[in-house]
Parts: structure tokens; C-alpha cells; sequence
């Protein structure tokens, strides 16, 4: 995924974020998420499960609990996922019973749910929420964009590149988890 041109745009109506800047990037090409391998995180006192996938920049998050896929009767969708076994065991040469040595397997999902990267900073990497864009004339009339996220090299480069006149600031949220905002660069 290349950014091909970027822009800030301020609305908090248009915004995907808590901010009301947001970074909009048109881009060659979206990553379908349904192609891209997942890591896998656990909470057993939430009983939440984390996905977490990042291709070319592109990043992809969710978060799923055994207890909504019971409740709420959505459909369900496979993702792709690394092997825990495999991870955890560091057992690369040899077949595991999961996943039968590939490493990483499909599995049906259900019970999904929104979540944030504040969140998920707990467990993966730093991302940005932004929104997206592959067709160049979404991008300049300005809406019917996808919410979506990239990882913090990501957002930085392309803040860098297309010269846009704000920062990526770190802060804690009030339960002390790590996000990222745009600021306007006051120089
Ligand atoms: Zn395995």
C-alpha cells in the first residue's frame, strides 16, 4: 500500500476519531483484510479475544468474545490467524495439530466487535486511525471514505511526505492506555 496523496480535513462530523482532525490518505491500492494473517491476543479476565494485522502499512484490528458471537446472531466471517501453538512454542520445523505446520490458519469469527487503538497498544504495535481511499475521485470530493488504520511509520511518513502541516502526538487516555492524535504544528 503507497500513499498517493494526503490531506487533513476538520470535522469532527467526517472524523473516525476522537480528534477533529483526521488524516485522509488516497492510496494505490487497500489490503483486503479477509487475505491478511492476524495475531492473536487473549484477556482472560474479559474474555476478549484482540485481532491485529498489519500489511504494507495497512493495518487491521477487532476485537471478539466468545459471549457476543452467542448472543447477537451475527454472521460469521474466516480470518486468517498465526498459530499460537506455533508461536508460543517457537516449533517452526515441525507440524503442529493446529495448523499442520503452516504457521497460520483460517478460522470463522463471530461476536466481533469495534474497538480502538488505544486498545489494542496494550497488546500490538502503535496504529493511527485514519481514512482511506483507493479511488482518486472519492478522495477529492471528500467523503464516502473507509475508516480505517495504518500503522505510526505509516501515518508519519505520509505526514512527512505530502509536507501536511500537523504533528502525531502521544498521549495517555484516561485509563492510562498509549494513543496517538494529530496536533496542528504550532511553528
Ligand atoms: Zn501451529
Amino acid at each position: 500500500m503507497k500513499a498517493v496523496q494526503a490531506k487533513i480535513i476538520q470535522s469532527k462530523y467526517l472524523s473516525n476519531t476522537n480528534s477533529t482532525s483526521n488524516l485522509h490518505i488516497l492510496v494505490d491500492e487497500i489490503p483486503n483484510f479477509k487475505q491478511i494473517i492476524h495475531t492473536v491476543a487473549f484477556d482472560e479476565r474479559l474474555q476478549f479475544y484482540y485481532f491485529y494485522a498489519r500489511h504494507k502499512g495497512f493495518v487491521n484490528y477487532f476485537i471478539s468474545s466468545p459471549k457476543w458471537g452467542e448472543s447477537n446472531g451475527e454472521q460469521e466471517f474466516a480470518v486468517w490467524i498465526w498459530c499460537p501453538t506455533c508461536v508460543a512454542k517457537k516449533v517452526f520445523d515441525s507440524a503442529c495439530a493446529t495448523c499442520s505446520g503452516e504457521k497460520y490458519y483460517s478460522t470463522n469469527i463471530k461476536g466481533v466487535g469495534a474497538s480502538n487503538p488505544a486498545t489494542m497498544h496494550n497488546y500490538f504495535p502503535p496504529c493511527v486511525n485514519v481514512t482511506l481511499t483507493d479511488s482518486p475521485i472519492v478522495f477529492s470530493r471528500g467523503y464516502t471514505f473507509i475508516a480505517g488504520a495504518v500503522t505510526l511509520e505509516f501515518a508519519q511518513n505520509t505526514i512527512k511526505e505530502f509536507r501536511l502541516p500537523v504533528i502525531l502526538i502521544q498521549k495517555a487516555s484516561s485509563r492510562n492506555e498509549i494513543e496517538w492524535e494529530l496536533s496542528f504544528n504550532q511553528k
